[in-house]
């Protein structure tokens, strides 16, 4: 049976799940924001997007754009629950669901087809139910893999529906742009564009030994998408985080070291329970840091073994800070993980897994059951409570409580 993958996009999530939530900003520019006076806009509802308005603008920016931009306070809880429900919505048309982003799913329909008249018909329903329970839209795509589904439903934004046959997947990249391809930025881009190329057609006649000179095994990766092959599929279902990495930008920047530990011991377990849930363990950190003229610099280390948790994680990046001076007070501090591998159980001779392993265990059960950040260790009261909103990367855990409101 051939493979058929639907890929479905909330379209301005965050915006979108404001407006849904709050009529008097229905219609109207809205940008959604964190609550620091240095946040930047994390989404930005249609109306608002019409006049510019970007995702990563600052407040100011914004506003010189579009004087009646209305902003709003990001609710972390509110998306993270909304995007449970979503994929229970999803889990009932077929179980093989990844949650890719926290409004981007993956839901493969091949073996429940015998159950639904067509795909499309699905799509339909989904979108019914979404719009109904939640009052937001969203975009879908469908195509024999998980690639070209993705670029067909971007395709269709906003509230679109766009399926692509097997037979139909070449012609259907021909006269896209590169740029369609997710994983082809604007860098990416300029540099094919030097090699004359701008659309799928031209990168999929390119000779693929002049790509992979170029751009080393995303030379054929390149070649492969162009025709609208997935050359991840085999990476699919246990693919790897390449790194995991958080970090924060302060409202008042922070010479103290003593503060700047403190974050990074937050930022640390941040990390850590981030490797937990994603079941793996790293060991390379890096440290990242931002001075406020925006100079950023980042240091990084790997470690002969694996790390066991955030206490390591913490005393490795304090570590690389020490061997910094710094010329000044930082604006961003970023802790990031890499070089991981899947987490193998290693149950001690004395009896399972040990204590500090079972305590943060522990800890994660409450922050799931009760919200991000319930419980966190005492040294991060040193710091004035931080706001933050989601970034739109972020995945809930599988066995999230399905919490109702
Ligand atoms: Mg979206």
């Amino acid at each position: 049976m051939d493979r058929v993958v639907m890929y479905i996009d909330m379209d301005a999530y965050f915006a979108s799940v404001e407006q849904a939530s709050r009529p008097y900003l229905r219609g109207k520019p809205v940008a959604v924001v964190g609550s620091g006076k240095r946040t930047v806009i994390v989404a930005s509802s249609y109306e608002a997007k019409r006049f510019g308005i970007k995702t990563g603008m600052t407040k100011g920016e914004a506003i010189r754009k579009l004087p009646s931009l209305v902003f709003v306070e990001g609710r972390n809880n509110k998306y993270v629950d909304t995007c449970v429900r979503i994929h229970e919505i999803l889990l009932r048309y077929t179980p093989e669901v990844e949650i890719c982003s926290i409004d981007e799913f993956f839901a493969d329909l091949t073996g429940s087809l015998l159950l639904f008249p067509s795909p499309a018909d699905v799509a339909v329903a989904v979108k019914r139910e979404i719009g109904e329970q939640f009052g937001i839209t969203c975009s879908v795509g469908i195509a024999p893999n998980k690639l070209v589904a993705k670029i067909a439903g971007e395709l269709g934004k906003p509230d679109g529906l766009v399926a692509v046959e097997k037979d139909d997947v070449e012609r259907f990249m021909e006269g896209l742009p590169v740029e369609s391809i997710p994983g082809i930025g604007r860098k990416m881009g300029a540099a094919l564009k030097a090699l004359g190329i701008t659309l799928c057609r031209e990168l999929r006649d390119f000779p693929v030994s002049v790509l992979r000179r170029r751009f080393g095994i995303w030379g054929d990766y390149l070649s492969f998408m162009a025709r609208g092959i997935d050359p991840f599929r085999a990476q699919d279902p246990g693919g790897l985080p390449k790194s995991i990495g958080h970090s924060m930008t302060f409202e008042k920047n922070i010479g103290d070291r003593m503060m700047i530990r403190a974050r990074l011991l937050e930022l640390s377990e941040m990390v850590a329970r981030r490797l937990r849930k994603e079941k793996v363990v790293a060991k390379g950190f890096s440290l990242t840091l931002r001075y406020p003229d925006f100079t950023t610099f980042t240091k990084r280390i790997t470690l002969p073994f694996y790390a066991p948790g955030g206490r390591m994680i913490y005393e490795t990046v304090t570590a690389l800070l020490d061997s910094v001076r710094l010329k000044d007070a930082v604006r961003l501090l970023g802790v990031s993980a890499f070089n991981v591998r899947r987490f193998a159980a290693n149950p001690s001779l004395f009896g399972g897994l040990d204590r500090e392993e079972r305590l943060w265990r522990a800890v994660d059960d409450v922050n799931d059951a009760f919200g991000e950040c319930s419980l966190h260790p005492a040294t991060t009261l040193l710091c004035a409570r931080r706001h933050w909103v989601i970034s739109p990367a972020y995945r809930p855990h599988k066995s999230y409580p399905y919490r109702r409101q």
